[in-house]
């Protein structure tokens, strides 16, 4: 069985580091400086990680590597078998954040796009407004700037300043193949998103992740370097710690369809695995978010951050307002985008008041946060079960135009949206927190770059403006390939060090009667740490309800453990639905800690215990690696052992 490894936490200067899963404390990069010294500006954590990272740079030249390959498909080669595959890259995710940084770092190396469903089963696949960038001659990249930091409630990190890097992401894309919708003028059509002062959005209609998520996968299908490894559901990172230093050499996984477990030795990893908005039972993100990547980075000691920033997107579609209701429950709730407010359209209580300028100023374009809070106020004081957003007012023509999804998925269900309302609620949307990277989306695990959803950049921080998470995805995938090209050249990867990490097993001798029951059980206890989440760590907390929440979680997992484990389930088996499950856990009680660790209202956080914004809380919330001895089942890493011995 696996080495226990001390938590790597030598290597960072931290005043605070009695962070554990039950519960943490916030914590600051720098050593020997009370938190209420810093402002915002002079608290820079990409510069702390910086220090704490060794990331060079070298110049590096282009190697021909062809390959023959079928598509999708890995074909032979001398360094893999059938269980074990080497790769100099590989991308766990294939989102925006994975095929983007896939389709650079293939100039130099193999890659192996590791991804747990479909290849198009992503967050990206369903965004719908667009991508935000600085393209109108009277935008700038300061405004774009100010509107972040004013919607992230001033917890940004200002050096994460992505928003220069905008247009040529976004013209790489175009160049890739990707087809945005332009004006009468030939001009890319800028669209207008709650919390922007200017248009900046670049979109393709309703639809835009569909169709960057189109142009990516063709680009990876054609590349000869990238071999794409669809229902593989990536399991536990292989690391290794030598003194204070961990490194990643790759990652375990399962192959859902043929339940084979298949370990991907790689030089260097980057996690893409998007967000956890199942960690909700109410959520607009597909089924694969479940936050594998924070838990599985969180086991391999990675730091995890403001955990507790998590969006509620205002406006998902409320289907109990609907005039024919969906025969099955969704897995996850149809997004009515941000543009159809920042295109004019109202919200309305149900007895057809307008509510928004009651709460703020900027009242339909207000952000996020409190666009979703103004609603839930609502809901409450009116016990009723959504509100309606109307956009009827506007031209036919230019409604079906620019929401074809939505108009013609409400039609689906008998509402036509030039005419009427559409009932809408709050539901889980976007994780603002994540495994904290540096300014070239590295972690404190050397190998281990992140980028997208499940990185913690800074750029968010107390809450996303719309649009900049496709930016800040596309930015970060960009800047981590000449780190990562050079850790690459760098590694000391041992190809016969392939056995040194015990195999997960898969538990076939239990018995397909066993393992349905456990199944079962896990099914049911799933929605029930769901619920909890939505009842008690939802868009208004308390410290009260925070703890309830804990306690609950706590009580729940004891139960699965010690019921899987009755039925003969070992910590060293896999399956996809149980690698959920600890995930999941593991998730949830990292929004918990974190935001129980936060004692102020800001952002996305809220709590009636601490309704304002406080000075001294202005700072990031840090998860530092837990210690493995104390940690319970669900969130021990499974394998891990020092490579030098
Ligand atoms: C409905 C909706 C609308 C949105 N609209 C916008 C918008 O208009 N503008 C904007 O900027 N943002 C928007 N967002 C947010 C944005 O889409 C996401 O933040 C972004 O696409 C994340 O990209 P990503 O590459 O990090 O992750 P994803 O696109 O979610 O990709 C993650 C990948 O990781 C894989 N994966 C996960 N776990 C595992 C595992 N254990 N093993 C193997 N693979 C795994 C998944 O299968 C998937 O392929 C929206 C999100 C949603 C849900």
């Amino acid at each position: 069985m696996a080495t226990c490894i001390p938590a790597g936490i030598g290597t960072m200067r931290c005043r605070v580091t009695d962070c554990n899963i039950q519960r943490c404390r916030r914590t600051t990069w720098v050593s020997d400086m009370p938190f209420k010294r810093y402002l915002q500006k002079e608290f820079s954590w990409s510069k702390g990680v910086s220090q704490v990272l060794k990331v060079q740079r070298c110049e590096f030249s282009v190697p021909q590597l062809y390959r023959n390959r079928k598509l999708f498909k890995v074909v032979s080669s001398c360094k893999n078998d059938g269980s074990t595959k080497h790769f100099d890259f590989a991308v766990i995710g294939s989102g925006i954040a994975g095929l983007r940084y896939a389709l650079d770092v293939a100039k130099y190396g193999t890659v192996a796009v590791i991804t747990k469903a479909e290849s198009h089963e992503c967050n990206t696949n369903y965004a719908q407004g667009g991508v935000s960038a600085v393209l109108c001659p009277s935008d700038s990249v300061e405004s774009h700037m100010k509107d972040t930091i004013v919607a992230g409630a001033y917890l940004c990190d200002e050096e994460t300043v992505v928003c220069t890097e905008g247009p040529d992401r976004v013209r790489e894309l175009i160049a890739m193949g990707a087809s945005f919708d332009h004006g009468e003028d030939g001009n890319l059509h800028l669209a207008r998103e709650g919390g922007h002062s200017h248009h900046r959005v670049v979109h393709a209609a309703d639809m835009t992740g569909k169709e960057i998520e189109r142009a990516l996968l063709k680009a990876i299908v054609n590349n000869p370097n990238i071999f794409v490894f669809e229902h593989h559901f990536a399991i536990d990172l292989l690391t290794c710690q030598d003194g204070s230093d961990i490194t990643c050499f790759g990652v375990d996984t399962l192959n859902t369809e043929t339940l084979e477990v298949v370990r991907f030795l790689s030089k260097v990893t980057l996690l893409a695995s998007g967000g956890a908005g199942h960690i909700y039972p109410k959520t607009t993100n597909p089924l694969v978010a479940t936050g594998d990547g924070i838990a599985i980075a969180h086991r391999a000691q990675a730091v995890i951050s403001n955990m507790e920033f998590v969006q509620f997107h205002p406006t998902a579609l409320a289907d109990e307002g609907l005039p024919i209701k969906p025969t099955e429950p969704r897995e996850n709730a149809f997004l009515i985008s941000e543009a159809v407010r920042g295109d004019g359209g109202i919200l309305y209580n149900l007895g057809m008041e307008r509510f928004m300028p009651l709460y703020d100023g900027r009242a339909e374009l207000a952000p996020r946060d409190v666009v979703a809070r103004s609603i839930d106020d609502q809901l409450k004081k009116r016990d009723e079960k959504y509100v309606l957003l109307d956009i009827s007012h506007k031209p036919k023509d230019e409604i079906l135009s620019h929401f074809p999804n939505i108009s013609s998925t409400c039609l689906q269900y008998g509402l036509d949206i030039t005419r009427h309302p559409i009932p809408v609620v709050p539901a889980a949307h976007y994780m603002c927190g994540g495994v904290r990277a540096g300014l070239q989306g590295e972690t404190n695990v050397q190998g281990l770059y992140v980028a997208g959803e499940v990185a913690c950049t800074g750029l968010h921080g107390a809450n996303r403006l719309a649009s900049n998470s496709l930016l800040e995805a596309l930015v970060f995938a960009q800047r981590a390939v000449l780190p990562s090209v050079d850790q690459m050249k760098s590694s000391s990867l041992d190809l016969t060090a392939s056995n040194l990490w015990p195999r997960p097993v898969v538990p076939l001798s239990l018995g397909n009667d066993v393992r349905g029951k456990i199944l079962s059980m896990t099914r049911e206890l799933r929605k029930e740490v769901q619920s909890i989440m939505w009842n008690y760590v939802g868009i208004v907390r308390s410290t009260m309800r925070l703890e309830t929440a804990e306690q609950k979680i706590g009580e729940v997992e004891a139960k699965w453990e010690e019921y899987i484990t009755q039925h003969g389930w070992k910590p060293t088996m896999v399956g996809p639905e149980i690698c959920e499950m600890r995930n999941l856990f593991c998730c949830a009680k990292i929004v918990v800690s974190s935001a129980l660790s936060r004692h102020e209202s800001r952002g996305l956080h809220y709590t009636i215990d601490f309704p304002d914004l406080e000075e001294s809380e202005r700072l990031p919330t840090i998860i530092m690696p837990s210690s493995l001895v104390n940690s319970t089942w669900s969130s021990r890493q499974l394998h891990k052992q020092p490579l030098w011995q």
